[in-house]
């Protein structure tokens, strides 16, 4: 397993720095984004420091997918949002500023209640 020492994602992994995990498996970590651009934003990574979709390997692309439809149904089943879009960002250019792969799983609830 790839580590990078600078890594806030690695430190994540090794379990060096707390978050709040919604699912865990020997390949893959998915945990609530810090930063919650909505309620329920969560963001699940490889275990291997990969930076980019670039360098992103077959197999972890494969064993990172897989589990996409199992996190999906739970953020739909906890926050119960109107929509959800999956993101991810590669290069400075196109807002990414962890350079550990990442997919973005942000929940949309529509205006009613203040989140877009
Ligand atoms: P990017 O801009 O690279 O696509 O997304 C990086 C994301 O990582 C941001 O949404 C940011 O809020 C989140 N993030 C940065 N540092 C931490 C951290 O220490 N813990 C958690 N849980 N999320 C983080
Ligand atoms: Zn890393």
């Amino acid at each position: 397993m790839k580590r990078d020492e600078n890594c806030i994602f690695c430190k994540i992994v090794a379990g060096d720095i707390p978050a709040s995990i919604v699912y865990e498996d020997g390949n893959v970590i998915a945990f609530a984004d810090i930063g919650q651009v909505t309620k329920g934003h969560t963001l699940l990574i490889p275990k291997d420091h990969q930076p980019n979709v670039y360098e992103l390997q077959e197999d972890t692309a494969s064993q990172l997918f897989r589990v996409v439809p199992n996190i999906a149904n739970a953020i739909k089943k906890e926050f119960n949002p109107a929509g959800l879009n999956l993101v991810n960002n590669n290069g400075e250019a196109a807002s990414q500023s962890v350079f550990h792969y990442h997919l973005h799983f942000i929940p949309r609830y529509g205006t009613e209640d203040g989140f877009q």
